[in-house]
């Protein structure tokens, strides 16, 4: 993907492709002759697509790309969507929104004018340039063109400037490069577009800080707005915003917004740590000056796991049950229940933040129940408030659930808290195994709970 540009045009089954030369990113989308069909998705988004429900249409894209955000299939189904007549889209029941529009996922299926380079468009006609004997050249009316010759690509507004005292005369245009001069104009492939937002990370958002120039501080509903065109994700998880007004603008915005962040983290308002997150300077609608701070949750559950459990090792010393335990906790690592650990840990934290509170799934694994619970705090007292006195019948309705019995299956929950700087992890595990050593989250138990365990 991240060849060299090409100098000339190249071909593949059936597609000529003009250099890349002209191209703005590294790897816009390029169709190709055969590839793996996602199963079901063309009919589905077809049919909202006729139904004009563009933005469903597109949210099921979206959740291909979001696994694999090159895959051919979604790609070809988002150019088609997108660039489907600008009319139908006007009189449609779901037209496509700003922050559709400009959704990081699509960047690559954008073409951009060389000439101006603000006209940007979706260029459906390149799915099928070159095949079937099809050719579109500058006898249709398209958006813009390309140079197949040097891969210069212009809109038609440019082309129309630039050909006005020739061609413009003549009833039927003739368009020629406006870089090289050939007649070899034919229908744009992408050349991908520079980013109209920020970037989508695998961790959910939890707070944006906004600072406006200007005395008054922004208030929710033009943050939202805001972030509607440049973050739209941070509204999806539900991210708590802070407005800040900045007068004077510094000139070194990214100094003071990092000096203002620290105060907060002091007040103990920032949710997440400045090094997780990204900063953007913007324009608003109306040009004022806006630098954009998104907080995201902290990274490395694993790591936390790991120490975790590096500590229950070294609390037991020279238990000599220790042999049999450790292979079993071991098997909490293995690649397979780190990643649905990982996984799980992060989509439910992000319901946990928005909503804060308890939220939870199970799954078996192997011969293991594994529980994976996330709580909005990292106060103990708070955390045991989730369980209401009950911790343990919260586990057997768990293990219950699942179609087991406790000692039959080795159980083991973990349970995240996190309030933005702070996370702490607890963990049971209660083995099938009787001789290895069962560990249960002491933190999480009334002490009526203790005292009926025997723990206290
Ligand atoms: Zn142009
Ligand atoms: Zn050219």
């Amino acid at each position: 993907m991240l060849n060299k540009p090409r100098k000339k045009p190249f071909s593949s089954g059936g597609y000529v492709y003009p250099p890349d030369a002209f191209n703005v990113t590294d790897g816009p989308f390029r169709p190709t002759p055969s590839f793996p069909a996602v199963g079901g998705l063309q009919e589905i988004v077809f049919r909202l697509e006729n139904q004009g429900r563009y933005r469903s249409a597109l949210d099921e894209v979206f959740n291909v790309l979001d696994l694999d955000p090159n895959n051919e299939h979604a790609l070809r189904l988002a150019i088609t969507v997108v660039g489907d007549n600008r009319s139908n889209q006007l009189r449609a029941q779901e037209p496509l929104t700003a922050a559709y529009l400009n959704d990081r996922r699509l960047d690559s299926i954008f073409t951009a004018c060389s000439q101006c380079k603000t006209t940007e468009w979706v260029s459906v006609y390149c799915l099928h340039e070159g095949l079937l004997g099809l050719n579109y050249t500058t006898s249709e009316i398209l958006p813009g063109y390309q140079c197949y010759d040097c891969g210069y690509v212009a809109c038609r507004k440019c082309l129309d400037g630039a050909s006005q005292n020739e061609d413009r005369l003549h009833a039927l245009r003739i368009y020629r490069c406006p870089n090289c001069g050939g007649p070899n104009l034919k229908a744009a492939y992408p050349t991908g577009r520079l980013p109209r937002q920020m970037a989508r990370h695998p961790e959910p958002v939890v707070q944006v800080v906004v600072f406006r120039e200007g005395p008054i501080p922004p208030d929710e509903a033009y943050m939202a707005g805001l972030l509607e065109r440049t973050s739209p994700d941070a509204l999806e998880d539900g991210a708590e915003l802070i407005g800040i007004p900045v007068s004077p603008w510094p000139n070194d915005i990214e100094k003071m917004a990092q000096s203002l962040l620290f105060r907060l983290r002091g007040e103990r308002r920032l949710k997440a740590l400045p090094e997780h997150a990204e900063y953007r300077l913007v324009q608003d609608a109306v040009g004022t000056r806006v630098y954009v701070a998104k907080l995201m949750m902290a990274p490395g559950v694993q790591a936390l796991l790991k120490r975790h459990l590096a500590r229950l090792v070294s609390g037991h010393g020279d238990d000599p049950r220790l042999a049999i335990t450790i292979p079993l906790w071991r098997s909490l690592l293995r690649s397979d229940v780190l990643t649905y650990t990982q996984a799980t840990t992060l989509d439910s934290m992000r319901e946990s933040l928005s909503d804060g509170d308890h939220h939870w799934q199970s799954r078996r694994l192997h011969n293991m129940i594994l529980i994976i619970s996330t709580i909005p705090t990292s106060d103990v007292e708070r955390a045991r408030s989730f369980f209401r006195g009950r911790y343990m019948a919260f586990l057997d309705g768990e293990v219950h659930a699942l179609g087991s019995h406790p000692g039959e299956v080795d159980i083991a929950h973990w349970i995240f808290c996190l309030d933005g700087v702070r996370q702490m992890v607890h963990l049971t595990f209660l083995p099938e195994n009787v001789r290895a050593i069962p560990t249960v989250a002491i933190d999480l138990l009334t002490l009526r709970e203790r005292i009926e365990l025997g723990l206290a």
